[in-house]
């Protein structure tokens, strides 16, 4: 079955400037400058395979618009998007960590990829598209309401929710994080509402090393709705299918979302810089076949992909292709060279450590399915 599938992309997120940090540390003293990891390549590769696949055309091209002051002012303090600006005008400067630098352009693309991520949801929430993947840079998954992390300048998933909720669009929504890192930011904004769901699958004690615990699992009115599987490292595709099956299926579906998004980072890649898992392309197109699974079930099919993290430039335009055909339902000629060197890795399949850690959190999700239907 092929459905309409709506893509973002737009040349300047590849002009996003990280500068010469050495892959993660800034340059200076013995260090040299380099290129950052996150640079534009993983993702400019990744926009060019998607239209030498052919698979451009036959997807829905959604313009990408810049967030609006007013968009970012409902997630982000001002002292935050202030600083952003003036830095950005400045000629450059960090969103926050020290390792999270940007250039002269840096608050213009910051809100494109924001109001990308928005447009995608927009689109999909309108039904002139079924589904979306918005391919936007800098990614967005660690940024908090008053200071930007680990490569993020603003929120681009909770932007583009509280954009939709604040125009009446939206209710519920559930978020499915399956970067490499732990979804930080969604768990902070959301930690205390009741009517977003935030899930991240992530390696364990990675980044940031002191959140992403089973424990962490939001208070208040929203106490039950954050759910985390910190998987250890190592962890390959049997791990991350098991912990959408036996995890963000069951919570997702019990918690009704009108919408689903998901923070799309590829690195879980076996061959990423920055994470230690071994997830292959047919990893990430199976998490995106069970996802939409869930998503047919629980909202008619309403899924949007927000890119995150991913950064081995070679491999990550393979795992967003496969991705983008489960989307789309489309097949292309586009073949995985790298499965000859990891897809008969024995990685790739489930171990009794792993499922230790995917038993607590799905639990979790059964407990959340007996909150909603009390
Ligand atoms: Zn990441």
């Amino acid at each position: 079955m092929t459905r309409k599938t709506g893509y973002v992309w737009h040349e300047k997120y590849a002009w996003h400037d990280t500068g010469t940090h050495a892959g993660l540390v800034p340059s200076g003293g013995y260090v040299q400058p380099y290129r950052n990891f996150e640079s534009p390549d993983s993702k400019a590769r990744l926009a060019g395979l998607v239209e030498v696949s052919g698979l451009l055309e036959q997807l829905v091209r959604i313009p990408a618009v810049e967030a609006s002051d007013a968009d970012l002012l409902r997630v982000h303090t001002s002292g935050h998007v202030e600083r952003i600006r003036s830095q950005s005008l400045a000629g450059g400067g960090d969103a926050g960590d020290g390792f999270s630098p940007f250039g002269a352009s840096g608050f213009e693309v910051g809100k494109l990829a924001a109001g990308g991520t928005l447009a995608a949801a927009r689109a999909v929430l309108d039904g002139t598209v079924d589904n979306a993947y918005a391919l936007v840079r800098p990614p967005g998954h660690h940024a908090e309401p008053d200071q930007g992390r680990g490569y993020c300048l603003f929120a681009n998933v909770p932007v583009a929710i509280e954009a939709l909720r604040a125009e009446g669009r939206l209710s519920r929504v559930a978020i499915f994080d399956y970067d490499v890192h732990h979804g930080n930011g969604a768990q902070k904004i959301y930690w205390d509402d009741p009517d977003v769901l935030t899930i991240s699958v992530h390696q364990d004690g990675l980044f940031p090393v002191d959140t992403g615990q089973v424990s962490e699992q939001g208070a208040g009115a929203g106490a039950g709705t954050n759910i985390n599987v910190p998987l250890p490292a190592g962890s390959g595709d049997g791990a991350y299918w098991s912990a959408v099956e036996r995890v963000a299926g069951p919570a997702i579906r019990a918690f009704a979302p009108d919408l689903i998004i998901v923070s799309s980072g590829f690195d879980p890649s076996a061959f990423d810089p920055l994470g230690r898992m071994s997830v292959t392309s047919n990893g990430f197109r199976g998490i995106a076949e069970r996802l939409l699974d869930i998503a047919d079930d629980a909202c008619d099919g309403r899924i949007v992909f927000s890119h995150e993290g991913g950064y081995s430039a070679v491999h990550v335009p393979f795992c967003g292709v496969a991705v983008l055909e489960v989307l789309s339902g489309i097949t292309t000629d586009v073949e995985d060279p790298f499965q000859i060197s990891i897809g008969a890795s024995p990685t790739r399949t489930l171990t009794a450590w792993q499922t230790d850690v995917i038993d607590r959190s799905a639990a979790l999700a059964r407990a959340l399915g007996m909150i909603v239907t009390e």
